[in-house]
């Protein structure tokens, strides 16, 4: 199952920063290495395990990119029309015979193979059919309107990498050189808790002093945003007893265990110590806001994360370090999220040395730039700054004033969640 050392997450300093997480991440984890064949239809969404390789070229011939005619380019007058007998006519997947001798054209349609001897295409357009045959302009390039065998892809070419998330192209460019059953990594298969008194599940009641769960969803969202497959376990009490039951049942069953909420060291937050006593735990305080504590760990060989109870920081960490962990057991090779320059569109204090996240959403200024708008309210269990944001800017820790109208990293939530 999942490939942890045993000391993997060991870190004993005050506060971690983010970089140094990801690189232990990073230099710790291997993929689960599983595979399993599908079909083409089933790949999407997969990760790709053994490389693309192309067995043919495409296109695999020579054809024609217009409807037209097919001419030799020696046959044309430089600095006049050239008046050509038509002597044949061919359509895609129905290749001539004929040779195109001198003086002659051949009327072609698009994607149909270039007639031997021919190695240029006029558009119907520019021509002037004359009974058998045809009047073309002067002044066009060898080789127009034609498309080469292989232009798109070589036989014997790599097309797609081993660790790439299959998207649409990448299944119609293995449609395209005849491959129809993929070697892909098995789904990552994640359990998910949460925990609290005085969490409650939404389908039931919240009595007072109680909240409905919401981690437990978003958590699940992204995770299937990820392409994992995912069991909701449901909510456990803050007693030791029932979440070291529960912990023990589901580790040997799942690759991964995340909960949410218990981590703190709080006389409450019994999460950690369960899974310290079951496993081993490495519990760090990363140099981030929101959501400083997460708890990474194992129990047997499954991989434990403990993120926090806040909503945004629950969902922030979950983005920016349990994603990395999961996309490598999952076998992803493109781990970092994507991350565009747009200008802030309001000013900001922090604490140096600590990497922050803003959120945001993206609008056009006058001049067409994009800019980050902020929302108003973003505490750290603020869901709804989440549902307002298009994305995160994410300011790094050497930051300490940031004025309004500078370049900042953007991180689209549409990336992130991929
Ligand atoms: P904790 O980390 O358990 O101390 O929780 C921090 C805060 O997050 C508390 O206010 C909790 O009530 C809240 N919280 C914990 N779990 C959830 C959840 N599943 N959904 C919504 N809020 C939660
Ligand atoms: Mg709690």
């Amino acid at each position: 199952m999942v490939q942890l050392s045993d000391d993997c997450f060991a870190f004993g300093g005050p506060l971690l920063p983010l970089n140094e997480a990801l690189r232990r991440i990073a230099d710790r984890v291997q993929p689960i290495g599983e595979t399993e064949q599908v079909s083409l239809r089933e790949a999407l969404g997969r990760v790709l395990a053994a490389d693309l390789v192309a067995g043919r070229n495409v296109p695999p011939h020579n054809n024609s990119a217009v409807d037209g005619y097919a001419v030799r380019y020696a046959d044309l007058n430089p600095d006049d029309n050239t008046s050509l007998a038509v002597t044949g006519r061919t359509a895609a997947g129905h290749p001539v015979s004929n040779f195109l001798g001198e003086g002659e054209a051949i009327r072609i349609f698009t994607g149909a193979s270039m007639p031997e001897g021919s190695d240029t295409v006029y558009m119907e357009e520019d021509c002037v059919a004359e009974g058998n045959a045809v009047s073309v302009p002067h002044g066009i390039d060898r080789g127009s309107n034609c498309r080469e065998a292989g232009e798109d892809v070589t036989a014997g070419s790599l097309i797609v990498p081993a660790g790439r998330r299959l998207r649409a192209q990448e299944l119609g460019i293995a449609a395209s050189v005849g491959i129809t059953l993929i070697t892909v990594y098995r789904r990552l298969s994640v359990g998910v808790f949460s925990t609290g008194d005085e969490v409650c599940d939404p389908a039931g009641d919240a009595p007072s002093g109680c909240i409905f769960d919401a981690n437990r969803f978003t958590i699940m969202g992204m995770l299937e945003e990820l392409g994992c497959k995912v069991t909701d376990l449901g909510i456990l009490p803050d007693e030791w007893s029932a979440i070291e039951a529960a912990l023990a049942d589901a580790a040997g069953e799942h690759d991964v265990l995340i909960t949410s909420g218990g981590v703190s060291l709080g006389e409450e937050d019994h999460v950690g110590r369960v899974v310290e006593h079951l496993g081993s735990l490495y519990f760090w305080r990363l140099a981030i806001k929101p959501g400083r504590p997460i708890a990474l760990g194992q129990i047997g060989t499954t991989a434990f994360v403990g993120l926090p109870g806040n909503p945004v920081a629950a969902m922030v960490t979950f983005l920016r370090v349990a994603r990395p962990l999961l996309l490598r057991l999952a076998g992803r090779c493109d781990v970092e999220p994507a991350r565009y320059s747009v200008r802030a569109g309001f000013s900001a204090c922090k604490k140096e040395g600590r990497r922050e996240w803003l959120r945001v959403r993206l609008e056009r200024n006058g001049t067409g730039d994009a800019v980050a708008r902020r929302f108003a309210v973003d505490g750290a269990g603020v869901l709804s700054s989440m549902v307002a944001a298009d994305g995160l800017v994410e300011l790094s820790e050497d930051v300490r004033i940031l004025e309004e109208g500078t370049m900042v990293d953007y991180l689209p939530f549409s990336d992130l969640m991929r």
